[in-house]
């Protein structure tokens, strides 16, 4: 029997159109911007996301730090949500790479910052300080639940961000999950913003790669970037060709994983040991944790799991995730549900 993985949407495979376009894709150099289907990728992906250029990056996290790169010099300040992927879980890169300082405030549950809060770091001209360069935000927040952000939130900040002279960039890692969620255009979600990354390789299923949309010049800012950060990549149009599928393929069907993230969680509230964290998943993420009253422990959770060939989340102690995806059917939700039922039985 296969493994159920809902470790993460990352565990995800390419679909088998995927690994067709992958064995036919049409390639060239990309380091000298002559790989068609890269270049392909790009033109969709800045449609998509209604900015002039986009560039594709072998990660997630590369995006986010080339972005910061282009829009930051050393010993700017950044502000960041203190859960945010780009704090939290991207080595230090922006501060180790770039000399650029984070400012980090709270993030609600909900995974916004409070207006305020982010008008409150704004620093003043004043020598003494780090001068305020770029706002932050994640979108769906992942530590935060899954949460999408919406249109009205982001550009809230977004005015906040101009009004005082910074940019705004979005880490959109699955921003195609909030607006399948939102019901809204991933252009509608990022209108306002400076910059924003995605990612091709978690829900959407392509096997490697994320792309960083903006204006013609911070692309040309970030292309700098990414040949700095060793991200330059040959005859990428292999896996480029996974990304086009992605977009074209796999966007619509995103509502499928929060529909199964949703009978999930309405089946673990029923288990008394389970205190889930988002009952109601906006997206493919359930959060939970065991309730004080526990018949089994963490350990044997995970234990107990794998031995029905079952792979979940555990972060850290005292949190579990769940996150559902396309190598999730219907019949793999009923032997997780299973396998929970039986193991405190
Ligand atoms: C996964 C993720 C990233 C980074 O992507 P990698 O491709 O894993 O480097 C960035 N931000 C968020 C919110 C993510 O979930």
């Amino acid at each position: 029997m296969e493994w159920i993985d809902i470790r993460s949407d990352t565990v995800t495979r390419p679909t088998p159109a995927m690994w067709d376009a992958m064995s036919s894709a049409e390639v060239g150099d990309d380091v000298y911007g002559e790989d068609p289907t890269v270049n392909r990728l790009q033109k969709e992906a800045a449609v998509r996301m209604g900015k002039e250029g986009a560039l594709f990056v072998p990660s997630g996290t590369m995006g986010n730090i080339a972005a910061i790169l282009a829009h930051c010099q050393r010993g700017d300040e950044i502000i960041i949500g203190d859960r945010a992927h780009t704090y939290i879980f991207e080595a230090g890169g922006t501060a180790a790479l770039g000399g650029i300082h984070p400012r980090v405030v709270p993030n609600e549950p909900d995974g916004t910052i409070q207006p305020e809060a982010i008008v409150g770091a704004i620093r003043s001209e004043d020598a003494h300080f780090p001068e305020s360069r770029l706002v932050c935000l994640e979108n769906t927040h992942n530590l935060c639940g899954g949460t999408p952000i919406d249109v009205a939130y982001t550009e809230q900040v977004a005015e906040i961000a101009h009004s005082a002279g910074l940019k705004l960039h979005i880490d959109g890692a699955r921003i195609f999950n909030a607006a399948v969620a939102l019901n809204v255009k991933s252009a509608d979600l990022v209108r306002e913003a400076d910059s924003v990354t995605f990612c091709l390789s978690k829900g959407l299923c392509a096997p490697v790669g994320s792309v960083i949309c903006g204006d013609e010049d911070f692309i040309r800012r970030a292309h700098r970037m990414r040949k700095q950060l060793g991200g330059g990549m040959r005859q990428a149009g292999v896996i480029a060709a996974a990304g086009l599928v992605a977009l074209d393929q796999m966007i619509d069907r995103l509502a499928e994983d929060h529909r199964k993230a949703k009978e999930l969680a309405v089946e673990l509230t029923k288990i008394d040991w389970l205190v889930l964290e988002n009952a109601a998943p906006a997206t493919n993420m359930i959060f939970f944790r065991l309730a004080e009253q526990t018949p089994i422990t963490e350990n044997e959770l995970v234990q107990g799991l794998r031995s029905h060939r079952i792979r979940i989340g555990h972060p850290r102690v005292g949190r579990f995730r769940i996150v559902t995806h396309y190598w999730v059917d219907d019949s793999a939700l009923e032997s997780i549900l299973t396998a929970f039922q039986s193991l405190a039985a």
